[in-house]
């Protein structure tokens, strides 16, 4: 699903934002990618979006080899993903029905399927009745909740939340680590970028911690390691 073979990416200004990462993560699993800031995550996140390119190493994202990936291809890559971005993008002139629905029209599904998708995946976050509402009416929780109907709504194989604690509060947070805990357990691989040790620690999920561009730690949920993966 997520593949790094020995990744490296310097910036042109010569930082090395990532050095060596080697690193797996198979379909269905959830995943906590955690580090401090300047660690190297938005790195790792841009690499697998392809909005940067790696200096040096393998990557490879729901079947797309990354290393020679046309230009053309790029947006079927994204497309295999949803992203919960921690500024949650939504698009302030559209109401939460269109701002979910606006991400199917770019391909071609026919407007009947649209309603019914846009549907399930707001009744999935708990929206149906703020459909028509604009996104600047929202409080952030809610929000960041539109931002993952959104993200849901081409039925991604992989969901990647960015900082999903960072702009809402506590309690919201929490709310959105179960809607993300439920999203996994249908099938669906959740990647979660956090800087936040507590957040990461209060789960029992696979932990990649990341320091300084490299890969330091990588521990599995519990019921594994007593499995006697070890
Ligand atoms: P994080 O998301 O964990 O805070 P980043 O991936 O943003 O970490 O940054 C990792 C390192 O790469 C830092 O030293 C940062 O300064 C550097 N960096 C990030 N983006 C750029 C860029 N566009 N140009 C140059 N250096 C960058």
């Amino acid at each position: 699903m997520i593949q790094f073979e020995h990744v490296y990416k310097t910036y042109p200004e010569g930082n090395k934002a990532l050095q060596d990462v080697n690193l797996h993560i198979k379909k269905g699993e959830f995943v906590f990618i955690l580090g401090h800031s300047g660690a190297g995550k938005s790195t790792f996140l841009k690499l697998i979006l392809r909005e940067e390119a790696a200096t040096e190493g393998k990557i490879k994202v729901n079947g797309f080899d990354l290393t020679n990936i046309k230009k053309r291809r790029i947006p079927y890559l994204r497309r295999s993903m949803g992203v919960v971005f921690q500024d949650f993008r939504l698009i302030p002139t559209l109401s939460v029905y269109e701002n979910v629905a606006f991400a199917m029209r770019v391909t071609n599904v026919k407007e009947s399927e649209i309603k019914k998708r846009v549907g399930y995946v707001l009744s999935l976050v708990g929206l149906s009745h703020k459909k028509d509402v604009y996104p600047t009416l929202l409080s952030g929780g809610e929000q960041q909740r539109v931002a993952l109907a959104r993200a849901l709504a081409h039925s991604p194989k992989l969901i990647i939340a960015d900082e999903p604690t960072g702009n809402i509060d506590p309690e919201m947070s929490m709310e959105m680590m179960e809607l993300l805990t439920a999203v996994n357990s249908v099938g669906t691989t959740v990647v979660v970028v956090t800087h936040e040790h507590d957040l990461a620690h209060r789960f029992n999920k696979r932990i990649i911690t990341i320091d300084h561009g490299t890969v330091v730690g990588d521990e599995l949920p519990c019921a594994y390691t007593r499995g006697g993966r070890a």
